[in-house]
């Protein structure tokens, strides 16, 4: 990433952070003067406000990744409209969301087009991504039904059983580093992941929650794109497309906005708060 553009997402995410914290009343500093006191690294209180903010850290790298594409068009709405089309819309006004707020946000697929399971999670993983949100809407039987559903990979890889942790005195080929991170550190990415998917359902209720809509909660999925990626990460099922009325929903700029803004302010209060 050029230098500059670092730059813009280090100061968009401590002035994001710094906003949301100031909103939240986790802390609640006196925020008048920012840029004043921004411009005398001397004060104590902007040492503070450099480790909270991440001020001198990379930003932190978000994967989006919008469900189905190219011959894999996902459900398909009453109005003839597929899946894919609103997961790329909902992928990218998150991307804008999360890029004002100072966060670089990458896609798994920027156009129509198809990308398997196993390379998004490999995409995700070269990345060095710190938290993967994939993103696709439900489709059930019954018409009359509008689910919400968040979903959070297992806590114990049924692949990783058996694992051999080479120890001081044991040599032990190492056939994938980054498999053997991702062994040796599944607890905390467990609890990251579930942390994660708390804060994105806790936003998504409160926005596109409501009468008429089953929560259904976090669940446990063993979905590829959960099992292979090595960081926290959720699978979001926040509107159900095979409902007439929640497919119109859909093309409802102002509900879309909303929509995005919970997910956005699920994942900037995760990384707030890890
Ligand atoms: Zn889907």
């Amino acid at each position: 990433m050029p230098t500059g553009v670092r730059g813009r997402y280090v100061r968009g995410f401590a002035v994001g952070l710094w906003m949301l914290v100031a909103a939240t009343a986790v802390a609640a500093p006196d925020t008048g003067g920012v840029a004043e006191n921004v411009a005398r690294p001397e004060a104590g209180w902007f040492r503070r406000l450099a480790a909270l903010s991440g001020i001198g850290r990379p930003p932190p790298v978000v994967a989006l990744d919008p469900g189905h594409g190219g011959r894999d068009p996902g459900a398909s709405a009453p109005d003839g409209v597929y899946e894919k089309r609103w997961t790329l819309e909902l992928a990218r006004s998150l991307q804008d969301c999360l890029e004002g707020a100072g966060v670089r946000a990458e896609l798994s697929r920027t156009s129509d087009h198809y990308v398997s399971l196993r390379d998004r999670a490999a995409w995700a993983n070269r990345l060095g991504a710190d938290l993967f949100v994939s993103i696709h809407l439900n489709a059930v039987g019954d018409a009359h039904s509008a689910l919400l559903e968040v979903y959070r990979p297992a806590p114990r890889d049924p692949a990783a059983r058996g694992t051999v942790v080479p120890g001081p005195r044991h040599w032990v080929p190492l056939p994938d580093l980054g498999v053997l991170q991702d062994r040796l550190g599944r607890p905390q990415r467990t609890a990251a992941s579930a942390r994660l998917a708390d804060e994105l359902h806790r936003a998504l209720v409160g926005t596109v929650g409501g009468p008429g809509v089953q929560d259904r909660g976090v669940k446990i999925a063993h979905f590829m794109v959960l099992r292979e990626t090595h960081m926290p990460a959720v699978l979001v099922e926040p509107a159900t497309l095979s409902n007439p009325s929640q497919a119109a929903r859909l093309h409802d700029p102002q509900f879309r906005r909303r929509l995005v803004q919970a997910l956005c302010t699920g994942v900037l209060r995760y990384l707030a708060r890890r």
